[in-house]
């Protein structure tokens, strides 16, 4: 089992490609041997020099060990039998092989190289031999919305009886200009995905795995649902909660990601069949994302807010339903992360003109007062302090309630108290891998009371979602009213 990492120099660069090894935290000039549970990994470099460097990871699985040494974070492929591919196709085995040999560098992380970690590298990844059940454009399907070129080339059942046909093997070659840590990471989420091998993963760990080295490009990905699936093979309850936290993430109806009860095995992407979801009164629930703008977006209209601030918009699915709402004049998207803003800036430039002309995104801190942000009716924190340190929302506080100071603020987080209503997520984990901390109704309630106290808003706490008489509501909304509303001071100051 193969994969050959290449690095071109670009033209003028001041490196030589030999960095790679920096990179991946592995000398050039030495073959390293690592063992592994299920065999040995090698690393060497066919090729290093200042213009192209190419490392290559080579897995000599010892079938018999893989069967017999089954154990906690081996995979375990229900095989019984001492013969298969496992030796010579890549599979989830690879996967494993990447994290505990390149580690470092799947986490982007490069003490050597700081910048070069984070910049765009011209790379070709080579596979000569991955299982691709279903056909050769699952792996165009996959890889190819993630920036690289691919080219997957059937491999012949057996290359001296052509008329046998192509086998599910394809030889893959990826090219493309990525980090080397993004590249890891499509290859660590996307080869067991294309295997969908019988192997089981073992617990609800790895949904944060596939979130964590997922982030960035898995929620915006066009076959998010099937990688979803494939990826957490069969495990039905460990799906539905990845998909409910990538939903979380998105904006998307995690109802709507389709039939999760099905055997999705052999099934390629988009091919899965949107089986609505019988609930009781016989009709579709709305998701929670739906649930909560409405919620918010009532709140806003409640408040009498016309020109409203967004803070922490992400991909901007709020800023598109209020853009449709002609009793806001002024919507203003803000968001630290660039990437979550040109989503939304591009989701926005969609829009019909009378929409998009009363939208703005910009970037922004939010735990940094901004002289811009004054002067607003309302602002909205929708799904957002939970993703900021404790010790960092004192500034937040201070800027937002207290310098943008806008007539009313809307802020909605997790009740913790429901997480015991979703499957599989352990008692005191969190919805998401990005969560600083989740809290309780009573928590979010001082929390709520004490910067009403602290900054003259007056707070009342509104339940968004299906209510469940023992644990609450999924989500928990609080609306703030600045008490002296009257004094427009700040209000149109701007
Ligand atoms: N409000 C959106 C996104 C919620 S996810 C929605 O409900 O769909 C949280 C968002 O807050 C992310 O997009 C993240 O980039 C942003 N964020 C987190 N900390 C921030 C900070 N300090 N300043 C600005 N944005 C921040």
């Amino acid at each position: 089992m193969l994969v050959t990492i290449s690095c071109t120099r670009p033209a003028g660069a001041a490196w030589p490609a030999t960095d790679l090894g920096y990179l991946l935290h592995k000398n050039p000039s030495r073959r390293q041997t690592f063992e592994q549970s299920y065999g040995v990994a090698h690393v060497l470099y066919p090729e290093a020099s200042d213009e192209r460097c190419t490392a290559a990871l080579l897995l000599e699985i010892d079938p018999v060990r893989l069967v017999r040494g089954k154990s906690k974070g081996t995979p375990d492929f229900s095989l019984g039998q001492y013969v298969n591919d496992r030796p010579y196709a890549a599979s989830s085995l690879l996967s494993v092989a990447i994290s505990t040999v390149f580690g470092t560098a799947l986490h982007g992380r490069c003490a050597q190289r700081p910048e070069l970690a984070g910049t765009a590298l011209d790379l070709r990844i080579e596979l000569p031999a991955v299982p691709c059940k279903g056909g050769p454009e699952y792996a165009e399907r996959v890889f190819a919305p993630l920036g690289w070129t691919v080219a997957a080339t059937p491999l012949p059942l057996d290359p001296a009886f052509p008329e046998w046909g192509d086998s599910h093997y394809v030889r893959l070659e990826l090219t493309g200009t990525l980090r080397l840590a993004e590249a890891l990471t499509h290859l660590y989420v996307l080869l067991p995905v294309l295997d969908g091998s019988k192997h089981y993963w073992l617990d609800t760990a790895e949904i944060d795995k596939l979130l964590r080295f997922g982030e960035g490009w898995l929620t915006a990905h066009p076959e998010r649902e099937w990688i979803t699936r494939r990826y957490l093979t069969r495990r039905h309850t460990l799906v539905r909660t990845a998909l409910a936290r990538l939903a979380e993430l998105d904006d998307q109806d995690p109802e709507e990601l389709g039939a999760l009860e099905h055997d999705c095995d052999d099934e390629g992407p988009g091919t899965e069949p949107a089986v609505p979801q019988a609930v009781e009164s016989g009709e579709r629930a709305p998701s929670l994302a739906v649930l909560r703008r409405a919620a918010v977006h009532r709140a806003l209209l409640t408040e009498g807010a016309g020109r409203v601030l967004d803070l922490g918009c992400g991909q901007g699915a709020l800023l598109l339903e209020l853009a449709a709402d002609r009793a806001l004049t002024e919507i203003v998207g803000i968001d630290v992360s660039m990437r979550e803003l040109k989503i939304a800036a591009r989701r926005v430039r969609r829009l019909p003109e009378w929409q998009a002309r009363r939208v703005t995104v910009r970037q922004g801190a939010l735990t940094y007062t901004d002289a811009s942000l004054r002067g607003y009716d309302a602002a909205v924190l929708m799904e957002v302090i939970e993703h900021v340190d404790a010790t960092r929302l004192k500034a937040l506080e201070q800027a937002v309630f207290g310098a943008a100071a806008p007539g009313s603020v809307v802020v909605t987080t997790p009740n913790s108290e429901f997480n015991v209503r979703y499957d599989g997520l352990d008692a005191g984990a969190f919805r998401h891998s990005d969560h600083r901390f989740e809290w309780t109704r009573a928590e979010f309630a001082d929390w709520a009371h004490r910067v009403g106290a602290t900054h003259g808003y007056a707070a009342r706490f509104e339940p968004v979602g299906p209510e469940d008489a023992e644990v609450g509501a999924s989500t928990q909304m609080a609306v703030f009213t600045r008490k002296n509303n009257d004094d427009d001071a700040a209000k149109g100051a701007a």
